[in-house]
């Protein structure tokens, strides 16, 4: 099975993007969703806080996850400590749920994907680019938050420019772009690469 990556910075629209390649009958893995996950297991909240520290555990005594992107999104080091953590989970996972997929190709979904070289075990990639005032907008509305708290957590990524450089193709999410016709042009761009 081909495995295409889908990138872009945060708020760029990947999520809006790949609801486009699922309406073509393309399966969506978000690595997001499953880094997520992974604080489900207690022994992997407690490697988390023995990374973090204790202020990262809420009242409730589960994992603050604010409070975890707080620390990481201002420790450059401890973002990576937590990756390495998360970052085999998260494949581990993809790799069972690959298994059970049926069609010609499927999707990983992940605003990281270059920062952790993931990259490299994809055929191909797709990167979402829209300008950095858009995706500001797009978030405060998205995440009611400021632009004084979104700054750090896009600034930690690569930059928008560099992915759409490095990728295969490249969805240009500009409002009133037709976002569809993009995706159904990658897609048979992609399909075509396939043997029949
Ligand atoms: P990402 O998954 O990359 O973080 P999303 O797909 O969630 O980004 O998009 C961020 C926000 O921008 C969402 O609220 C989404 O509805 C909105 N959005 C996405 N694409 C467009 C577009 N072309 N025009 C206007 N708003 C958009």
């Amino acid at each position: 099975m081909r495995l295409v990556g889908l990138t872009g910075g945060i708020g760029c629209g990947k999520t809006t993007v790949a609801a486009e390649f699922e309406r073509l009958g393309v399966p969506c893995f978000v690595a997001d969703r499953a880094g997520a996950a992974c604080y489900d297991d207690s022994h992997f909240r407690n490697q988390v806080e023995k990374i973090l520290g204790p202020a990262v555990i809420g009242l409730s005594g589960e994992i603050d996850r604010h409070a975890v992107a707080d620390i990481v999104f201002a420790d450059r080091e401890k973002m990576e400590q937590l990756n390495a953590l998360v970052h085999p989970r998260v494949m581990a996972a993809f790799a069972e749920w690959c298994k059970e997929q049926k069609a010609p190709y499927v999707l990983l979904e992940s605003a990281i994907l270059y920062e952790y070289g993931l990259d490299k075990y994809m055929d191909d990639v797709v990167a979402v680019y829209v300008g950095m005032g858009e995706r500001i907008e797009r978030l405060r509305v998205r995440d009611n938050v400021t632009e004084k708290q979104l700054m750090p957590r896009i600034l930690a990524q690569m930059p928008a420019e560099e992915k759409m450089m490095r990728a295969d193709y490249v969805v240009l999410n500009y409002e009133g772009n037709p976002r569809r016709q993009q995706v159904e042009y990658i897609h048979r761009q992609i399909m075509n690469k396939i043997p029949k």
